[in-house]
């Protein structure tokens, strides 16, 4: 049987069996995908959109990483919970703000 993904198809309500209606949503500020049953308000949301607003929301307040040294360039790299927001192939601007704080932007290519 093919996969059928989520994002594809128009998702069937488990209790009421009639489709569901893509709504906006957002956990913790961040957007996710959504379905609504119009007929008993049952909701549901990307298993994967749902991970990434609960690692977001987790890593808030940010995490600590040691600087490398590599070629006499600094790096450092993301803990394994990134996972869920950045992916092979993304780019990343590195946007320095103050000595302190820098910022990193992420576009994700293959979303667009
Ligand atoms: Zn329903």
């Amino acid at each position: 049987m093919k996969e059928r993904k989520l994002e594809n198809g128009t998702p069937v309500c488990v209790t009421c069996e009639e489709e569901m209606k893509a709504v906006k949503a957002t956990i913790s500020g961040t957007d996710v995908r959504a379905w609504r049953c119009s007929k008993c308000g049952e909701e549901i949301i990307h298993p994967e959109d749902a991970q990434r607003a609960l690692t977001i929301a987790q890593l808030k307040e940010g995490v600590e990483v040691k600087v490398g040294m590599l070629n006499e360039a600094p790096y450092v790299r993301f803990p394994k919970d990134f996972e869920y927001l950045i992916h092979k192939g993304d780019i990343v601007s590195i946007i320095p703000e103050a000595e302190d704080v820098i910022k990193l932007k992420v576009k994700h290519p293959e979303k667009a």
